[in-house]
């Protein structure tokens, strides 16, 4: 029988050669941002942290996530085919984690930031992600959301409408899924990860299983031409968004049939998951990390 230690020790370190990818995509030595033509004025950027969309036109540029700190001397080059920095009018945050915030260090002083409340309430004091041994400082206040919303927000820029919405309880408790509405395009933030299988930040409020349900009530939201951007990956389509909700849900239900024979997590990680999840564990978590990601949201959720 395995100790809690043992078994958490053992997470980490599996965790341990995941770190390296977790900051996928990257250029380390020159970082610079891919493009991607989304919609006549919405555009794709990746860069080594969370995907980023920018919505540019006569009223300026609304840009969804900022990518990490050391990404924005390269993110100001890229936004020079917009106009440049000085042009961004609202910057919206996904949510609270360093990939896709630490840029508002840099950009804060040039837009305002929205979020979800809880975005800000983290960001007001220091955080911590165990599994990749992460912490994150207190921002200061030009880097914090300024603009903060409880349920819903739309916001009126460059002939679009954008529908910020907050799903509970995913992937933290501060998930926005940002709708533009007249493109046909959204951006999923972390409740997507497109190909492999996603963190889910259980010490912070997320939940494998609301995360499943979030995405659920997006694609009911969407349809076949709506264009996807998830957090981190490739752009997709509402049909792999619904491969991706039946990955979590099928992933899930072969850890509570371990759990339901007694199994423990060390057990569970050496037996595995079924073959037909094979393809998700290419580029970022392995298969055994996302057992103990699926088992520690299984517990919390008890
Ligand atoms: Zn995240």
């Amino acid at each position: 029988m395995f100790k809690l230690a043992d078994l958490l020790k053992a997470a980490l370190l599996s965790a341990v050669f995941v770190v390296p990818v977790f900051a996928e995509n990257h250029h380390a030595k020159s970082p610079k941002f891919r493009t991607a033509d989304i919609s006549d004025n919405i555009t794709m950027l990746r860069g080594k942290g969370g995907n980023i969309a920018v919505l540019s036109g006569k009223q300026g540029i609304l840009m969804v996530d900022s990518d990490y700190q050391d990404m924005s001397p390269a993110l100001q080059k890229a936004l020079q085919q917009f106009g440049g920095e000085d042009r961004l009018t609202y910057m919206i945050n996904t949510h609270w984690h360093g990939d896709h915030s630490q840029g508002n260090l840099h950009f804060g002083h040039k837009a305002q930031i929205v979020a979800h409340d809880n975005v800000r309430e983290r960001l007001l004091t220091s955080q911590e992600v165990k599994l990749f041994k992460m912490v994150t400082e207190p921002y200061p206040e030009h880097a914090l959301p300024s603009i903060t919303y409880k349920q819903e927000m739309t916001l009126h820029i460059n002939g679009e409408e954008v529908g910020v919405v907050h799903f509970p309880g995913g992937h933290t408790d501060g998930d926005s899924v940002v709708f533009f509405k007249k493109a046909n395009v959204v951006h999923m933030g972390d409740l997507y990860f497109n190909g492999f299988f996603p963190f889910v930040d259980i010490q912070n409020g997320g939940s494998v299983k609301k995360m499943a349900d979030n995405v659920s009530a997006v694609i009911e939201m969407i349809d076949e031409k709506t264009i996807v951007i998830p957090g981190h990956g490739p752009v997709s389509n509402k049909a792999e968004l619904s491969e991706f909700r039946d990955m979590l849900r099928g992933t899930s239900a072969e850890v509570i049939a371990m759990r339901d024979k007694g199994m423990n997590l060390g057990q569970m990680q050496v037996e595995g998951l079924s073959s037909d999840w094979i393809d998700w564990t290419d580029g970022f978590l392995s298969e055994q990390v996302w057992i103990g990601i699926l088992n520690s949201s299984l517990e919390a959720d008890k």
